[in-house]
């Protein structure tokens, strides 16, 4: 299958920006600005937005909500944590699991980012799973032995059936926020490696329909050269998904 075939998937993670008034600003600009069809728009408003932000979505539109995190228990004593019975009722379809900034400053390692993972997938979520190296594993040349643990570990015990339905984001740390993005060479080998890992896992035909997206530093004025890389198939977006005009270019790339 070749990259046409699989819907491009453009994320926006607002991380923990913007409040309900803000939100609903964001997407009174931002939803007429969208014209492309044919593609999947995803807004990931920090929790307290959620709400809002789902009510500013046309049933039936191309854009969907997704969510920045979840705990991978159902309910219970779990202070401050948030369920994924809780996403959906607030009508969030993604998820975003083990971005680099919760596996760095929560300490999140892989095996809780597997529970994530699992308990997104009953609640009937599309994980979206983050991997990607540090600038010193980068330049130590270890990028495809981290990744390639944190896809293992991230997706171990999962059927096939449950593997057709993640995606997966490669955020190099090293280009998250900092202007510093992977070339689209680079960005393209990488997911290249990707596709191939997950095929030794789960079979070619899993590997062939996953999306997989792009983050760091992802711009209007990079998004079309990246987006034209074979394995890439969209985008995982932070600062730039914060403007509504610069979010809405790289959605209509
Ligand atoms: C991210 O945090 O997922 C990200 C890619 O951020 P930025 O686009 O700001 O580099």
């Amino acid at each position: 299958m070749d990259q046409k075939k699989r819907r491009p998937l453009i994320a926006g993670n607002w991380k923990m920006h913007e409040v309900n008034a803000e939100a609903i600003a964001f997407m009174k600009a931002f939803t007429p600005m969208l014209k492309k069809k044919g593609r999947d728009v995803v807004i990931i408003p920090p929790f307290t937005c959620l709400e809002d932000v789902g009510k500013s979505i046309r049933p039936g539109s191309a854009v969907h909500l997704g969510a920045q995190d979840l705990f991978y228990e159902k309910q219970g004593a779990f202070t401050g944590e948030i369920s994924g019975d809780m996403l959906r009722a607030l009508g969030c379809e993604y998820v975003i699991v083990g971005h680099s900034e919760r596996r760095h400053y929560f300490k999140e390692g892989d095996g809780i980012i597997n529970k994530k993972l699992r308990a997104a997938l009953y609640h009937s979520l599309i994980p979206i799973l983050c991997v990607g190296e540090d600038l010193r594993q980068r330049e130590e040349g270890l990028q495809k032995d981290v990744v390639e643990r944190q896809i293992r570990h991230g997706l171990a015990g999962l059927s096939v059936a449950e593997a057709k339905e993640i995606s997966i984001a490669y955020e190099p740390v090293w280009a998250i926020g900092t202007g510093k993005n992977a070339t689209p060479k680079q960005a393209g080998e990488m997911h290249a490696f990707i596709r191939k890992t997950v095929a030794a896992i789960f079979g070619k035909t899993v590997s062939e329909g996953m999306r997989m997206l792009y983050g760091g530093s992802v711009k209007p004025d990079n998004v079309k050269e990246l987006m034209s890389q074979k394995d890439i198939d969209g985008v995982l977006v932070g600062g730039a998904s914060l403007d509504p005009k610069s979010f809405a270019k790289i959605a209509n790339f």
